[in-house]
């Protein structure tokens, strides 16, 4: 099998997609007879060095474009890859890289699949593994037409240290010169606002839609300040508008992994669950001895979250002044 990761460097979350690649194939590619290299796309000369070291295999293809955009990344790819005998490619988690996989496979004559959990490799075809149904069930699709062209999942099993050994660059290429495109006649770059990064907190309080409005959801922003927390949010707060989608934790928002995460007044549906699940120690506060989350924390307050919180602030003033 010969697969090619492909990364966007562009990207502001280029370390994510490249731990991302790197835990996937870690877990996924190992096999002797599987040979595998980068793709890395980038556009800043001065940070070419640093973007390599993040690559996870040992040789690197570099290609040097003014922006990245899908159009000209696919006609890249299209170009580069004419000719090789590419069995797979991975795409980066997240919107843009499904976006590439299906249009890679349908401009290749290949099959696709998006946000992919595990592959298995037969010779004659690809078996793999995605969450279905709001993230319930794990379903197989198997895939026949090669070139197999997949994004993984958001999140990853395992966090596997990176390759730092030197790396083999096989080609470099210049295509800054695919930035002319007919549809698009003007674009600007508009950094998306990150309220906190969730994903790498180590304390996380987070509030759910018990908090019932936009007020008590500033309340619980001031008590995680206080005690030092990250503010996360479950789903129908942040699309309530009561607070930045950012904060959003979840299957369609942070994969968080804290050491300590408070969760208040959130039931614990799966598709929150995912986003937590990972936490070292999950404190649950909820009203209803019933809710779900209370059998998958690690401790379960049954009481009204404000009590809880402002009974934890006095504790925590009276231990260390804050
Ligand atoms: C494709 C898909 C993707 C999704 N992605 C996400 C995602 O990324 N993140 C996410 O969160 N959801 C996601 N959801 C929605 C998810 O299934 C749940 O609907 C959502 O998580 C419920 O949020 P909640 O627990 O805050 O609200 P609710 O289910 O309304 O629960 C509120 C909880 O608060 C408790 N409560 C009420 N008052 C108090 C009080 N005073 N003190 C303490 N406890 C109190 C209640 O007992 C209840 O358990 C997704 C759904 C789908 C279909």
């Amino acid at each position: 099998m010969i697969y090619k990761g492909i990364l966007n460097g562009c990207s502001t979350d280029i370390a994510t997609q490249a731990g991302e690649l790197n835990n996937f194939i870690s877990d996924n590619l190992h096999s002797e007879d599987t040979v595998g290299s980068t793709i890395l796309f980038y556009s800043e000369k001065e940070q070419r060095d640093a973007l390599i070291r993040l690559v996870p295999t040992e040789s690197v293809k570099l290609v040097r474009i003014t922006r990245y955009q899908p159009e000209n990344i696919l006609k890249a790819l299209t170009t580069m890859e004419q000719g090789e005998m590419t069995h797979l490619y991975l795409f980066p988690s997240g919107f843009a890289g499904s976006e590439m996989a299906v249009r890679l496979a349908f401009r290749m004559k290949g099959s696709s699949l998006v946000q992919v959990k595990q592959i298995e490799y037969s010779g004659v075809q690809l078996i793999a593994s995605k969450t279905v149904y709001a993230n319930h069930v794990l379903g197989t699709f198997k895939l026949t037409k090669k070139p197999y062209c997949v994004s993984l999942a958001k999140g990853s099993a395992n966090d596997q240290a990176i390759n730092t050994r030197d790396k083999l660059i096989v080609t470099e290429y210049d295509m800054t010169h695919l930035h002319e495109n007919q549809f698009i006649k003007a674009s600007k770059a508009i950094p998306r606002k990150q309220a906190s990064n969730l994903t790498n907190t180590r304390f996380l309080l987070i509030g759910g839609n018990g908090m019932k409005n936009k007020a008590d959801t500033q309340y619980l922003k001031q008590i995680a300040d206080t005690i030092g927390a990250d503010f996360g949010v479950s789903r129908p707060v942040a699309m309530s508008g009561w607070t930045s989608l950012h904060r959003q934790v979840g299957v369609s928002g942070s994969m968080t992994k804290a050491a300590v995460c408070i969760v208040a007044g959130a039931s614990g549906a799966a598709a929150f669950y995912a986003g937590i699940e990972k936490s070292k120690f999950i404190v649950a506060i909820n009203t209803d001895s019933r809710a779900p989350i209370n059998k998958t924390s690690d401790v379960a307050i049954i009481d009204d979250y404000k009590a809880v919180l402002d009974e934890l602030v006095k504790v925590m003033r009276e231990d260390r002044p804050i």
